[in-house]
């Protein structure tokens, strides 16, 4: 069984991270969606939030599970018996962290990372544009499934007195 693991934030999960997930679960018998718990840093949503947001974007490919995990990233995947992360690349000034991050990560447990380009559809797409765009009351249905915009309306603007 060949696993690998696509971890992160997803603080929501936008088209560009779906993208990267969907392509990796053709190439995999399954895939681990790995949600960070960041003790330091609360999100716009709950880690139980951006994990029920996964698990219905992602149910119709079928061989895709969501987890979270905190600490060491190679525990998860050690945990998960997965021998390899997916990591989306979106510009050149990602891999600087990446590749250092990916040489850490074979050092410590052997797990090898795989470097995925984004869709230049979504190159300029993350998280937090994402959520600046909606808190001012953009539209962000191009960006992210509709559970998200729906999810991320009703987050950002107050509902009428
Ligand atoms: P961000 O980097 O926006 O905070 P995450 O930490 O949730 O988002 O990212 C998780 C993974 O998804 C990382 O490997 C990241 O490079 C990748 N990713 C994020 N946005 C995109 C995108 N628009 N296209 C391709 N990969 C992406």
């Amino acid at each position: 069984m060949r696993r690998a693991v696509c971890p992160g934030s997803f603080d929501p999960v936008t088209n560009g991270h779906l993208d990267i997930v969907g392509r990796a679960s053709r190439l995999f018998d399954e895939v681990i969606v790995g949600v960070l718990v960041n003790q330091s840093k609360s999100g716009l949503f709950t880690v139980e939030e951006r994990i029920e947001m996964l698990r219905e974007v992602t149910s119709s490919y079928g061989n895709v599970r969501v987890e979270s995990f905190r600490g060491l990233l190679v525990d998860f995947c050690r945990a998960q018996r997965a021998t390899v992360l997916i990591k989306g690349l979106r510009a050149v000034s990602d891999f600087d962290y990446e590749l250092q991050m990916a040489q850490m990560n074979i050092g410590l447990a052997g797990v090898e990372t795989l470097f995925m380009p984004t869709n230049p559809l979504y190159s300029f797409l993350s998280s937090s544009l994402v959520k600046d765009v909606a808190k001012w009351g953009g539209d962000v249905t191009p960006h992210v499934p509709d559970v998200v915009r729906d999810a991320l309306k009703a987050r950002l603007v107050p509902p009428p007195a």
